[in-house]
């Protein structure tokens, strides 16, 4: 459940901008994605860059702990 929740939360943040947030296909102003495939892939994409910044954001915490 908690994965559909995030899932859910993330979509909800992007607005509709009038072409599709993954390939850039024309669509109408209300909807974010021309389709299921390109909101999944989108949003394992950003996901998986989440997931990036806060390895690279824990690496570098760790460094400054231990220089400190
Ligand atoms: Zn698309």
């Amino acid at each position: 459940m908690t994965y559909f929740t995030a899932r859910n939360k993330f979509s909800a943040s992007l607005m509709a901008k009038g072409s599709c947030w993954y390939c850039n296909k024309h669509l109408d102003d209300v909807r974010r994605f021309c389709g299921r495939e390109c909101a999944e892939a989108f949003e394992e994409d950003e996901m998986a860059m989440e997931r990036r910044m806060q390895a690279t954001r824990q690496t570098i915490t760790d460094a400054t702990y231990a220089s400190a």
